[in-house]
């Protein structure tokens, strides 16, 4: 039976009370931090030393697996960092670190988390030229071609894979092809999808692959991880901008004696580590993939039924978040509604496009059809409290 239907008190034994359940916590549908399963909590109710050889060996078997999960290893040329701090912290490192002072980076920008790779490098002081869609546009890779064939001095191209304001997936794939025709360094934001979509890294030229820990892999906030092609990483070397986000001394460190440079997220990992085998014991990122897919096919169907109407046409929308229209019923008061769901323990998300009013569900976490399920009842039961006309 999965987890989060086992929704028991627990009681540990050692303290005499209850520790925080999953009955208690309410229901994220959002897109991180996540619902996660007990086990991948109780995982963290150890302290261990950072030179702990535990310790070591679960950040060395979890670097192994990340490389698994992507289809690539060592052997292939990849290398995997962990880095303390949110996602953005990896992006950070990685544009502040790949990309050399005569560097020039084209984003490629159908939404907000496109929009922050360019304050971050505008924040260090990166040339960038941005390739600039709607939200609900597809980037195509021939507008792709088309800048790196007027322009020779762009160094590096950046993509999101799922953006996450929209929930569209990008063709990181084709866009690849053209970037690595032209023999550039190709970054992909694979925050919200890495884990739960299938990525072929050769066939997407992927240089640098960004996610983080509390996405689709279900772990806990703490820190990110970067997939890094080897003859790429090497010459980022001396080229950082910062000292703690230097992804070639992070790597150096952890290839040679295991360890972070400075205190890492230990309990994270500790958590990560348990939520990796889970994900394996799934089926990995097929597996996974089954589940989300399900519970975004289930949830879309039962918003429709009840009248809403989604933001993006339906084959551009992604299985990992989906943004509905708030209703044309004047009525409708977004935060009302949110209060209302979050009182009966579903808690959903707030858009983030600049123009149109949308709110979003997740369908990622350790979230099951059923939950779904009794999110949609919610919606409906809240919507008639709040007479809402469909
Ligand atoms: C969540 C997300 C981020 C940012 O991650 P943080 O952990 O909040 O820093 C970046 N890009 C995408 C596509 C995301 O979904």
């Amino acid at each position: 039976m999965p987890i989060s239907y086992c929704r028991h008190k627990q009681t540990d034994s050692q303290w005499g009370k209850t520790v925080s359940s999953n009955e208690q916590d309410k229901l994220l549908f959002t897109p991180g931090p996540l619902t996660t399963s007990r086990s991948v909590k109780e995982a963290m109710l150890h302290d261990v030393g950072s030179r702990d050889s535990v310790f070591i060996e679960k950040v060395r078997s979890v670097r192994t697996d990340l490389l698994r999960l992507a289809g690539v290893s060592q052997e292939s040329g990849y290398e995997s960092i962990l880095l303390q701090g949110a996602g953005t912290y990896g992006l950070e490192a990685v544009v502040s670190c790949a990309i050399p002072k005569t560097g020039h980076l084209l984003l490629v920008i159908n939404g907000a988390y496109g929009h922050r790779l360019k304050k971050i490098a505008d924040i260090h002081q990166i040339r960038t030229t941005g390739l600039v869609y709607q939200e609900n546009e597809t980037p195509q890779a021939e507008d792709v071609k088309s800048v790196l064939d007027k322009d020779g001095s762009i160094t590096h191209v950046s993509i999101v894979h799922c953006e996450t304001t929209t929930g569209m997936f990008n063709d990181i794939e084709a866009v690849g092809r053209v970037v690595a025709g032209f023999q550039k360094e190709y970054i992909v934001d694979a925050m919200s999808s890495f884990g739960a979509v299938p990525i072929d890294f050769a066939a997407c030229h992927i240089d640098y692959l960004v996610s983080s820990s509390n996405k689709c892999i279900e772990g806990v906030p703490g820190f990110s991880f970067i997939i890094a092609r080897r003859s790429c990483l090497l010459k980022t070397k001396g080229q950082s901008r910062t000292l703690s986000l230097d992804i070639f001394d992070q790597w150096e460190g952890l290839e040679q004696n295991g360890q972070f440079r400075f205190t890492p997220p230990t309990h994270t990992i500790s958590a990560f580590h348990q939520a990796v085998a889970e994900l394996l014991e799934e089926g990995g990122v097929t597996g996974r993939a089954r589940r989300y897919k399900e519970n975004y096919a289930l949830l879309v169907q039962g918003m429709r039924t009840l009248g809403f109407r989604e933001y993006l046409e339906a084959p551009k929308q992604g299985y990992i978040i989906s943004s509905f229209l708030y209703p044309a019923d004047p009525k409708f008061d977004f935060d009302d509604f949110y209060n209302r769901l979050n009182g009966q323990g579903f808690v959903i998300y707030p858009g983030k496009l600049s123009h149109a009013d949308c709110f979003r569900i997740g369908n990622i976490g350790k979230i099951y059809p059923q939950d779904i399920g009794n999110l949609l009842k919610a919606i409906e039961s809240v919507i008639e409290k709040m007479n809402i006309t469909l």
